[in-house]
């Protein structure tokens, strides 16, 4: 019989409880798991007092199947120690993530230990819980610090290296289509001398939201340096991608920044070949920017394999 109270103890208003930590019982013969004694904690966590959790079904995460499947696992876990006293229980443990009412996400990290071994053909457990919200949060933050350019917000270098490098070995192994676009945009030195770098900084910012609002959710674009940008598009061809580099081209002549006179970019388009290295394709991309900047910029080179759509 599981206990599950209607609310709660805590949610995000109050102050989330610390280590929640409740004793629990075994008995070898019969199934289920007790509490033999609850910390303040664990009464804040869960709600109850003291004396509604005695004898109770312990909760160890919120979700009531997952709480049932968690037990069946602990009495798995502690089949051996039940039959064999001088067998060992290693405890079991996990990370448990709840939507509290406003939305946000609670992580609660839960782990049950055995306290000494069998007696009178019973195990007492601990069962330890700690909201670990924050520290999850700080991580998150820090992954988002090391994977995101800070001025547009795009994913960074090193974040579109791992995704390049992934999404090139997919491609080596079920054979689907996958492109890559680099576009610098042209004489943004001059934009830089005549406005300023700030005004430069807007046009970079601007162009990132551009740049996402022309994507489809599973291509990647990263900033990869100054003014230079990658857009890596599964699921498109070496076609398709050109009209895609064709269609931002325009956007970008059209789009009003923050100066006076158009601004404009140059791309390099390729398509990862077959077993193709991502080195070789970086490689053939640069050269396919390099061949439009020497064609007189704002245009879409594919390093000579095909020719670029008409322009605008
Ligand atoms: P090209 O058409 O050949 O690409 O000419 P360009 O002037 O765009 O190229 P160049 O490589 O000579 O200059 C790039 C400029 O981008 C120089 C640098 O000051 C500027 N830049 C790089 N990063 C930033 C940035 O974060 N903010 C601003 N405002 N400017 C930047
Ligand atoms: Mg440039
Ligand atoms: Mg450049």
């Amino acid at each position: 019989m599981y206990q599950h109270y209607a609310r709660p103890g805590q949610d995000a208003d109050d102050e989330e409880p610390g280590h929640a930590v409740a004793i629990l019982s075994v008995q070898g013969s019969s199934p289920g798991v007790h509490i033999v004694d609850v910390n303040t904690d664990y009464q804040r966590l869960w709600g109850g007092s003291r004396e509604d959790w005695l004898g109770a079904a312990p909760i160890i995460v919120q979700q009531e199947a997952a709480n049932r499947q968690i037990i069946d696992q602990l009495h798995d876990a502690l089949n051996p120690l039940l039959n064999d006293a001088k067998s060992f229980f290693e405890g079991i443990g996990g990370l448990e993530v709840n939507r509290r009412h406003d939305g946000s996400r609670r992580y609660v990290e839960w782990r049950i230990t055995a306290m000494g071994g069998r007696h009178n053909n019973s195990i007492t457990l601990v069962l330890t819980q700690r909201n670990v919200t924050e520290q999850m949060e700080k991580e998150a933050q820090l992954e988002r610090l090391a994977t995101t350019d800070m001025l547009t917000g795009l994913v960074n270098r090193s974040q579109f290296d791992a995704v390049l490098k992934s999404e090139v070995s997919r491609q080596h192994r079920y054979a689907r289509p996958l492109s890559l676009i680099m576009l610098d945009l042209d004489f943004f030195k001059q934009i830089n001398d005549s406005h300023g770098h700030d005004v430069g900084d807007q046009v970079l910012v601007a162009l990132a939201g551009l740049l996402k609002r022309n994507l489809r959710k599973a291509d990647c674009c990263a900033r990869w340096g100054g003014e230079e940008f990658m857009l890596l598009a599964p699921e498109t061809s070496l076609e398709q991608a050109v009209r895609l580099a064709e269609k931002i081209r325009g956007a970008i002549k059209h789009t009003d920044f923050p100066i006076q006179g158009s601004v404009t970019a140059s791309f390099g388009v390729v398509e990862v070949h077959s077993q193709e290295s991502v080195k070789s394709v970086m490689k053939r991309v640069d050269n396919a920017l390099y061949l439009a900047k020497e064609k007189g910029r704002d245009r879409v080179s594919t390093g000579g394999l095909l020719t670029p759509a008409k322009q605008a």
